[in-house]
């Protein structure tokens, strides 16, 4: 596990600050062990949280290095997303946005999840792994949104497997203040459904930006980051409530 996250990383052009894949491994063991009595994760190789799970978050890290939008700060540990406020929406067992924090430390981060019970378990991983500045929050992220203090106020929303685009659009761009933006962890197959939330990403004050793809090291696959910029602030009345929001995408 240790060698493939160093690797890895390494691979990615990801410089983890100290301790950081101490952390990484630490977090594996508490979520495969908590995992035998929860369901947190299908992936029950520490090999395969490494890569499915790990450094696809990682990603993230890896894609404001590609975009004119966030330059890449050069040296150390610092990454795009240091000192930026961060939100994961439906995190799950915290990804992407957990992997996110772990390795850059400077990062303010937000996980939003319906389900309190993994909310719970991250606040204990939180601690266990004396990560400051973390707020776990068991919400609606539809509902969440509406409340100021959440609303167009973080330079960055992430989702990885989650919703529908089109439905992922209502769920995390309201979250984006402009000038911020919104990634959506997809498949390189995603095309059209990407192309089918157009008029969601335009109506809630966003416009699309080109995908970024990248290969996961070591496994020969590759996924995609969806990047949505926010340009205005989030419209009056959305979102909507989750059924309005399922039964007429925007
Ligand atoms: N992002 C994680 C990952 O990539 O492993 C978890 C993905 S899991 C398939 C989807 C998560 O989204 C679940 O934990 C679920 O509780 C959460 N979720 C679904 N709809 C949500 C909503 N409207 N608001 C907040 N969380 C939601």
């Amino acid at each position: 596990m240790k060698d493939i996250l160093a690797q890895g990383l390494a691979q990615m052009g990801i410089t983890p600050p100290p301790g950081a894949v101490d952390k990484l491994c630490q977090y594996s063991d508490l979520l495969l062990k908590q995992n035998k009595v929860m369901n947190l994760t299908a992936i029950t190789e520490p090999e395969e949280v490494a890569r499915l799970h790990f450094l696809d978050s990682a990603a993230i890290l890896t894609w404001g290095k590609e975009t004119a939008l966030a330059p890449p700060p050069s040296g150390g540990s610092h990454t795009w997303l240091s000192g930026k406020s961060l939100v994961d929406i439906g995190t799950g067992a915290g990804f992407p946005g957990m992997v996110l924090k772990i390795l850059d430390p400077s990062l303010s981060l937000t996980l939003v999840d319906s389900l309190g019970k993994r909310v719970a378990w991250l606040e204990r991983v939180c601690e266990v792994l004396c990560l400051d500045h973390v707020q776990c929050l068991h919400a609606r992220a539809e509902e969440l949104a509406l409340t100021s203090g959440f609303r167009d106020s973080f330079d960055v929303a992430t989702s990885r497997a989650v919703a529908s685009f089109p439905l992922l659009c209502e769920l995390c761009l309201p979250y984006v203040k402009p000038g911020g933006v919104f990634l959506a962890m997809k498949s390189i197959e995603s095309h059209e459904e990407v192309q089918g939330g157009l008029s969601a990403v335009k109506r809630l004050g966003g416009a699309l930006s080109d995908p970024f793809d990248y290969p996961i090291p070591g496994g020969g696959l590759s996924h995609r980051i969806v990047t949505v910029k926010k340009l205005s602030p989030t419209p009056k009345g959305l979102p909507r409530s989750w059924g309005k929001i399922k039964k007429a995408p925007l």
